[in-house]
């Protein structure tokens, strides 16, 4: 290539990642409008805000779905120069732009502002619902919300053996199908519930040690906060706030904003939720910010993006070499009976098995169970095969065959969750899948480093958090989520990292 064409290559190039890097301002600041709207905004400025976010949707839209970018990106495309080498960031902004754009240019701008409005608007019904335990107020909205989704995957189409669930789940995951997801669950379960039902065989259930009395709130705060900070979660270029539903929302490298929750007598239920938002928080924080706004500077996928989260929270908060070292400081924070409390005790309770209705409560062995029940039943509300006014008694009748549990009233079942309000069906398996490549990582991690639980014992987590910045954070979307796992771990993703590590664990705790 002489030096002319390499330098109209460099302008095309450029003039493609100007409007990508503005569509991702505009995907920012709905991000933004979105975490005010769960964090902030008054019940009053629900209607303006359907409005503001509907915009901003459709004029992120128009510029992705640009014909002077579908020209700009062809024509980067045919350059060989900027395609040759595949892991480069030119090769990787292209490849990833393709599959987006492909996907985008697939739906009308019409559907995709009348699915933001609906979204800010069922996510209003939806909290309203769940606060009266009321399926009856949800239900109309959540039949828009299934009619839409089957449009979008309509537009999207899906393979001849596939299903309208594949369709959608493309967006979190791409290449994931539900035959797949049933394939890689099957094992998962049959040796989740043997565990679960050789742990409830021992009779035993670790004590809670910090519900034995009231926390105040401000006092937990001070408390996930130091633990956040320890972690390595910058403050200087984060935020965390209380919402309803935990989450984290990232902007940019420099803006990433978490959320957790608090009750008095839930302390452990803030920390996990603090801990696993971190994670996310984590990794937004890691993605290079010279990249941000491009796909070279966004996370690979959801399940990618669980795997952060539970890496923190399960093979780092859930451990007994963190325990060591938080038990003993928590005094300080929490006050109460925290000095009486030991690190036996904390460990154990952190571990604690019982079979609950609230997956964001739930521990290590029922949460995937919890996962497999949403999988099945969004699966069969978008085949069809499960008409919404009936899908209370189907997940009550899921929850007492997966977890012997019978669901009191909506609030702790069909309605607990925010995503089908948000219009997110094909997203929940993501958790099982991340959770998986949560152990999977730990497992790389440790022959890379040696002895990682006398580094959580001493509370330094900077080497992990070193790997994981290296390993994964830094890479954004330079590989996809398979070929992530098998170069950072050296095999393709399996489930038997994390059994191996939750049968070891759960012996040595249940003692069975
Ligand atoms: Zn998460």
């Amino acid at each position: 290539m002489s030096a002319r064409n390499g330098a109209a290559a460099h302008a095309t190039y450029d003039a493609l990642m100007a409007i990508v890097r503005e569509a991702g301002i505009l995907g920012s600041t709905a991000g933004i409008l979105s975490w005010d709207q769960e964090v902030m905004m008054p019940p009053g400025g629900v209607a303006a805000r359907s409005r503001a976010l509907a915009l901003l949707a459709r004029l992120r839209h128009e510029r992705l779905t640009d014909p002077r970018l579908a020209d700009l990106l062809a024509r980067c495309e045919a350059d060989p120069g900027l395609t040759a080498d595949p892991l480069s960031e030119s090769a990787v902004n292209l490849r990833e732009l393709r599959h987006d754009c492909d996907r985008m240019t697939k739906l009308p701008a019409s559907l995709v502002a009348e699915s933001a409005a609906l979204a800010s608007r069922a996510q209003h019904v939806w909290a309203e619902a769940r606060r009266k335990s009321d399926f009856s107020a949800f239900r109309p909205v959540l039949e828009e919300t299934l009619t839409l989704q089957r449009r979008k995957a309509e537009c999207y189409g899906w393979p001849a053996d596939g299903e309208p669930w594949d369709a959608l789940a493309e967006d979190y995951e791409p290449g994931l199908t539900a035959a797949r997801t049933e394939v890689v669950f099957a094992p998962l379960r049959t040796r989740l519930v043997s565990l679960l039902e050789r742990i409830r065989g021992t009779g035993r259930l670790p004590e809670d040690p910090f519900a034995r009395e009231a926390i105040p709130a401000d006092r937990q705060a001070t408390a996930v906060r130091f633990v956040a900070e320890s972690l390595g979660f910058d403050f200087a270029r984060g935020r965390l706030d209380v919402s309803t539903h935990p989450f984290c929302s990232g902007f940019n490298p420099g803006d990433v904003r978490l959320t957790t929750r608090f009750h008095e007598r839930k302390f452990l239920d803030a920390l996990g939720s603090t801990i696993h938002e971190t994670g996310h928080g984590l990794y937004e924080q890691g993605l290079p910010p010279e990249h941000a706004g491009t796909p070279r500077g966004e996370a690979v996928s959801y399940a990618v993006h669980e795997s952060q989260s539970r890496f923190w929270e399960n093979q780092v908060g859930r451990s007994r070499a963190f325990w060591r070292w938080l038990t003993p400081r928590l005094p300080e924070y929490i006050g109460g009976n925290a000095a009486s409390v030991g690190v036996d005790e904390a460990f154990a309770g952190a571990n604690r098995v019982e079979p609950g209705f609230i997956r964001v409560e739930a521990d290590e062995v029922t949460y995937n169970l919890h996962i497999m029940i949403r999988f099945e039943l969004e699966r069969a509300l978008l085949r069809g095969d499960l008409a919404v006014a009936d899908l209370p008694q189907a997940w009550n009748r899921l929850s007492r065959d997966f977890l012997g549990l019978e669901v009191p009233d909506d609030a702790r079942g069909c309605l607990q969750d925010t995503h089908w309000a948000m219009g997110a069906f094909g997203y929940f398996p993501t958790y099982s899948l991340g959770t998986m490549y949560a152990a999977q990582f730990r497992q790389a991690a440790a022959s890379a480093l040696g002895d990682l639980d006398a580094m959580f014992e001493k509370g330094d987590f900077r080497p992990l958090l070193a790997w994981a910045r290296t390993s994964v954070h830094e890479h954004g979307r330079r590989y996809r989520a398979e070929q992530l796992c098998a170069v950072v771990t050296g095999s393709p993703l399996s489930a038997e990292p994390l059994l191996q590590e939750l049968e070891a664990k759960f012996r040595e705790i249940y003692r069975f």
